[in-house]
């Protein structure tokens, strides 16, 4: 199965010059589903993964799935404000200006090994914030895993010290 048939290019959003990658084809098709989640976990299988950490929010969706298949617990990392317990902050730079990541700081246990998931890998600036955090807390960046990654924006620079998995790389 070619699961870059299910990605749809969306022009000019969320503004104009972007080209947005859509991953609502691939969730809405089961088969697709299914093999995306597949192929992500299967590297994770002899790992001994204890957390998946998804990056909000469309990181939730797959990163949800894959800790349920590798029978991992799931950890969501969120734009500030929106963790309502005590939590641990990340700054990152964007384009313009900076914007914050934040984790719940009894998320992860120290040593525990965890897996990043997000859905696409741009310029990189928001999965080094995530593994930021995660080494804060003191968990073990096992993987960082991309549905979607966009390699002309070399964004796995960022987080090259990590092992990185993409299964569609653009
Ligand atoms: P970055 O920090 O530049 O790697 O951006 C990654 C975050 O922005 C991810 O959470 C993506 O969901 C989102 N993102 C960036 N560029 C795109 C794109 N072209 N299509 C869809 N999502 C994107």
């Amino acid at each position: 199965m070619e699961l870059a048939d299910y990605i749809r290019n969306v022009a000019d959003f969320p503004q104009s010059g972007i080209t947005y990658k859509d991953i609502t084809p691939l969730l809405g098709n089961a088969d697709a589903f299914q093999e995306a989640v597949t192929r992500l976990s299967n590297p994770l299988a002899q790992l001994g993964i204890q957390k998946v950490v998804g990056i909000e929010s469309r990181g939730f969706i797959l990163g949800a799935s894959l800790a349920n298949r590798v029978g991992a617990g799931f950890v969501p990392i969120r734009k500030k404000g929106k963790l309502p317990f005590q939590t641990l902050q990340q700054e990152y730079n964007l384009e313009y200006g900076t914007d914050c990541l934040e984790i719940h700081r009894d998320a992860i246990l120290p040593g525990e090994k965890v897996v990043i998931h997000d859905d696409v890998l741009a310029t990189g600036g928001t999965a080094a914030a995530a593994c930021e955090l995660v080494q804060r807390l003191g968990g073990e960046v096992v993987q960082v895993s991309f549905l979607v990654e966009l390699s002309f924006l070399n964004g796995k620079e960022k987080i090259k010290q990590h092992p990185i998995f993409s299964l569609v790389t653009f």
